[in-house]
């Protein structure tokens, strides 16, 4: 009666709360409540998976070790660095359902043969072959990831593979061929070995997948990545014949899926181009001084002087912003300048910062007011009317060569026209360049000025101005 009625029935209840938990994540107001379902569908699910296990000693231990390593992450990241984080964790994801499908084919494999007819048989290893498949993908890929959102050394620039789409596609043909022998295989000894042989390969697929994407088109990678997490949970949910996990993951899977489709609209990209285009990040690099050469610095003071005359002001944040978390600085500013009769607004790039709605986390965070918050393709059209944007610590999704070099990393990919507005004002350290490494023609534009310095103490500094007009 417990584990045919209660069990499934609180599985149920833990597939609606997420369903809904989901729905209310769609709107800025509702993601907080959103959040809550989605933690308490977890939480009757795991509890009740506890509670249904006969031993779960190795599982309280498993529980200890993962709090113990989750809670120091939580505390000890650094908010910038959450993007990485997050994507770590989509590998983790990946990783536990190889281990999860593996060893229940190895331990229960055989009970499963004894006395199931073969359909059940081939239902889970087709299951765990695909769980070993795009788990592994998932975790390499995602390592990688880690690796280009933290900016380490190695991974600054993709190693080169000779003929790599070649190489890709026998390395997933090779995969499934070693699938389907494992499928059809009737010794459990060689099942596992080639469980074994589908894992290593998939991870040099991974590895290999991943490698030669950068510069802006990281999102999809990371969105997708996401997804296929999800996907070899909800694999390894019929390996395990769990349905609450693979409930859970279809809808990670389908909402990475949806994540990926936006992203790739934001960046005006099919997905097979980002997969398999062919990219060169910083090329243009060695040209960034020549552009530069006419590149003009402002004052706090003179900032002041132009917002105090200005009726329409734009804040255009990006990744700066973040690292210098200078959300709440900004809204003050803003604040002011509304105080002294002036419009202002924010221009949202999707793929500004280092995650997807990365910028609508920080300025909600700051009580910035959700109806000035403006989708890029909204504000777009009325650049024109706006006097002063000020672009904070943002770079790539400002940068006018995506329309105009069609050799740049970020070809195609829609920016926020603040060349059209009457003055720019650039905040940010320094001439370096974005996430996709290639100069901006902005910063030396004619209505443009760069004020060098971190973003918060530049906005106080700005504030401070204001108040002594
Ligand atoms: P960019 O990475 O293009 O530029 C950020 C700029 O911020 C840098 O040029 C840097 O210049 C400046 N900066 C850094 N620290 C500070 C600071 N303390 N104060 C002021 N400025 C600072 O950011 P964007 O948001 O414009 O673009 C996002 C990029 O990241 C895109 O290429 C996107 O594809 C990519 N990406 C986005 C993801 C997403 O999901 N949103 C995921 C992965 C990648 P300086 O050092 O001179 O200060």
């Amino acid at each position: 009666m417990y584990s045919s009625v209660i069990v499934p029935l609180v599985y149920l209840l833990a597939a609606v709360l997420f369903i809904f938990g989901l729905k209310f994540m769609a709107h800025p107001r509702t993601a907080v409540r959103g959040n809550l379902f989605g933690a308490l569908g977890m939480l009757l699910a795991v509890l009740i998976t506890l509670i249904d296990l006969v031993r779960f000693e190795f599982i309280v231990g498993g529980v200890l070790v993962g709090a113990v390593v989750g809670g120091l992450l939580a505390v000890k990241i650094q908010m910038t660095a959450m993007p990485q984080l997050v994507g770590l964790f989509n590998g983790f994801g990946g990783g536990a359902s190889v281990l999860v499908a593996g060893a229940s084919m190895l331990v229960v494999g055989s009970e499963v043969a004894a006395s199931e007819a073969g359909g059940g048989l081939y239902v889970m290893l087709t299951a765990t072959a695909l769980s070993g498949l795009i788990g592994a993908v998932t975790f390499w890929g995602s390592l990688v990831a880690f690796g280009k959102l933290q900016e380490l050394d190695w991974f600054r620039k993709p190693f080169h593979v000779p003929a790599q789409q070649l190489i890709n596609a026998l390395l997933l043909l090779a995969t499934l061929g070693l699938a389907v022998w494992m499928i059809t295989s009737d010794s459990e000894m060689a099942r596992g070995w080639l469980y074994l042989g589908i894992v290593l390969l998939a991870s040099v697929l991974g590895v290999f997948l991943v490698n030669p994407i950068g510069g802006a088109d990281m999102p999809v990678v990371i969105a997708l990545l996401n997804s296929y997490s999800g996907l070899a949970a909800a694999a390894t949910g019929f390996v395990i014949d769990n349905n609450v996990l693979i409930i859970a993951g279809s809808l990670v899977g389908a909402s990475g899926i949806i994540l990926t489709q936006i992203m790739c609209k934001a960046m005006n990209r099919s997905l097979g181009n980002v997969l398999f285009g062919v990219l060169d990040a910083g090329g243009l690099a060695g040209s960034a001084d020549e552009m530069y050469a006419t590149v003009r610095s402002t004052s706090a003071d003179d900032i002041a002087m132009l917002l105090d005359g200005a009726q329409r002001v734009v804040f255009v944040p990006g990744y700066g912003m973040a690292v210098a978390q200078a959300q709440h600085a900004v809204r003050d500013l803003g604040r002011m300048i509304e105080d002294r009769g002036g419009v202002v607004e924010y221009a949202i790039h999707p793929v500004a910062g280092r995650m997807p709605g990365h910028m609508n986390v920080l300025l909600a965070e700051a009580d910035v007011d959700y109806e000035q918050l403006k989708e890029m393709d909204e504000i777009n059209p009325t650049m024109g009317t706006v006097d002063v944007a000020i672009v904070l610590g943002a770079n790539d999704v400002v940068n006018p060569l995506a329309r105009t070099d069609p050799d740049s990393p970020i070809a195609g990919m829609p920016i926020i026209d603040v060349d059209k507005a009457r003055t720019v004002i650039i905040i940010k350290r320094s001439l370096s360049p974005g996430f996709a490494g290639i100069p901006n023609p902005l910063f030396a534009a004619d209505n443009a000025m760069m004020f060098f310095g971190d973003g918060q103490k530049a906005i106080l500094d700005i504030v401070s101005a204001v108040k002594e007009l």
